[in-house]
């Protein structure tokens, strides 16, 4: 859910992805907001700018609170014991450099939809490419918005819809066929419908669970399956691609599939770095993805046969991002596995925080090289990918300057990231991703330049046929747009043709 800025450069500046859960209950009495509240912290990993709860009132009322700051700081108990209801949607926002300029909680998620004719709340993560094309359809039709974000267009769209037909599957199928992005949705309305919707192409991960006891019957619809484990709900499956499901809270639940695409499009980063590991997304586990990219790593791996380096080899993963992948490493190579890195807890991803040099501060706050284990040693250092190539560069001196690394050998899970991503996770401008920039610089010899900027002894990436391997899925059921540049929607190939000519016009002047 981007907010949207005409300035190219401001508009780069904020991208999101989400989480984005809901409960409901047949049992009247019962109230859902302590499960929203663990479903969201569960889903923290996704979000950490803001969050907020929709709650169904006895009667017909929703009610939302939504606030800036992590879930437990945003949902505490005073909160959670003035927001009843059995039926109810959450949501955790991320959002990086500008976010914080927003102070209104119109910008921050559930979007709560009330006029004298409709009311519903709406929860989603990703991006609307066509939300300007959307926006000034609606705008003709004489709606008039409070902010600038592709949310709000998807609900006033879906409000207007709305008005001729009470039918909701209805209404979100046609809404489906205006739309051209990446949405995991789920819509709350005042009868205590809930309803979740998951794009044509499923960028996003949606999933349905259920707990069900002899008192009460209730049903779940999370952004990972983790956090309808940490509800003690059982996993269902997941929501299909162009699937619409209805959650009642006085039936079972029904689905329709309203629009189907041949090809799917599965966001690969969510197995490198978004997803928990203990989720399992379109039935493969990010666990096992992450220990199948490191076993790739260490079995294309040229430094292993070169005794004098393997003998001092330690295995040292960029916490926590590059620990599954260094597990998968060390089964393979055999190396010891060794936490070279000690990491503040208290401190959070660094790259939400809004800014580079906010970044580069928390950075030095979060990691220090624990001395005593990598002093003299050849560090086989693992993470998930570069983006920026700042955050590496600055692992990488810490590890020789502080720690006393004799060599830092860099392995990244994700192949070189080399185009900006318009689906909804925030890869920024070509020009700002390392590899993007290096490629046109310096094409076949772009990876080596990028190991001498970052001052690693050697690099290596995954390559694309290997993360498709590692992630079980073929090439056309994945979203792999940010490492071969070919985006499947087309309003996102205009945007991104447009953008390419933007900065080639810059650089003529
Ligand atoms: P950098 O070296 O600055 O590119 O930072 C790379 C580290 O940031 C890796 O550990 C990445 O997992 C993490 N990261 C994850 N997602 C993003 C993102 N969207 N933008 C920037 N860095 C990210």
């Amino acid at each position: 859910m981007p907010i949207r800025k005409k300035n190219y450069k401001k508009r780069h500046s904020l991208r999101e992805n989400c989480a984005i859960f809901g409960v409901t209950c047949d049992d009247i009495g019962f109230s859902v907001s302590k499960l929203l509240n663990q479903g969201l912290i569960a889903l923290q990993h996704r979000g950490q700018e803001s969050a907020g709860i929709s709650v169904l009132k006895t009667g017909g009322n929703i009610h939302t609170y939504k606030k800036n700051g992590l879930v437990s700081r945003v949902l505490n108990n005073q909160v959670l014991s003035q927001y009843w209801g059995n039926v109810g949607i959450g949501h955790n926002r991320y959002a990086t450099t500008g976010a914080t300029g927003y102070k209104s909680t119109d910008y921050i998620q559930p979007f709560h939809f009330k006029n004298n004719e409709i009311e519903f709340s709406m929860a989603f993560n990703g991006t609307i490419a066509n939300f300007s094309e959307i926006k000034k359809s609606m705008d003709e039709m004489g709606r008039v918005f409070m902010t600038d974000t592709d949310t709000e267009v998807l609900a006033q769209l879906i409000g207007s819809i709305a008005l001729g037909t009470e039918d909701w599957p209805e209404v979100l199928k046609l809404a489906s066929r205006l739309l051209d992005g990446s949405y995991s949705l789920i819509l709350m309305t005042d009868q205590g419908d809930i309803y979740a919707m998951r794009d044509p192409l499923g960028f996003k991960p949606l999933c349905i669970g259920e707990l069900k006891n002899s008192r009460r019957n209730l049903y779940f619809v999370a952004s990972e399956s983790c956090a309808i484990d940490v509800v003690g709900g059982r996993f269902i499956r997941d929501v299909e691609p162009g699937e619409i499901v209805h959650l009642s809270h006085q039936k079972d639940i029904h689905s329709e599939i309203v629009l189907k695409s041949k090809r799917t499009a599965l966001c690969q980063f969510e197995f490198v770095y978004f997803a928990r590991p203990d989720s399992i997304i379109d039935g493969v586990s990010v666990a096992e993805a992450r220990l199948r990219l490191g076993i790739n790593l260490a079995k294309k791996d040229p430094l292993l046969k070169i005794p004098e380096i393997r003998d001092n080899a330690i295995v040292v993963p960029v916490p926590d991002s590059g620990r599954g992948v260094a597990v998968g490493y060390v089964k393979e190579s055999g190396l010891p596995y060794v936490e070279g890195l000690m990491k503040n807890r208290y401190v959070h991803r660094t790259f939400i925080m809004p800014g580079k040099a906010k970044r580069k501060i928390a950075v030095k706050e979060k990691l220090n090289p624990i001395k005593s284990v990598v002093n003299g040693k050849d560090v086989i250092l693992l993470d998930d990918s570069i983006v920026r190539g700042t955050t590496t560069q600055q692992i990488v001196s810490l590890l020789r300057d502080k720690g006393g690394a004799k060599r830092v050998h860099l392995r990244i899970s994700c192949p070189p990231i080399i185009s900006p991503c318009y689906m909804g996770i925030d890869f920024p401008t070509k020009e700002e991703l390392i590899a993007g920039r290096f490629q046109k610089l310096y094409d076949k010899d772009y990876i080596e330049e990028i190991r001498k900027q970052i001052g690693a002894d050697t690099l290596i990436y995954q390559t694309v046929d290997d993360l498709i391997r590692a992630i079980g899925k073929s090439e056309s059921q994945l979203c792999l747009a940010c490492l071969t540049g070919n985006y499947p929607l087309k309003s996102v190939r205009k945007l991104a043709e447009m953008e390419e000519s933007i900065v080639a016009s810059r650089k003529e002047y």
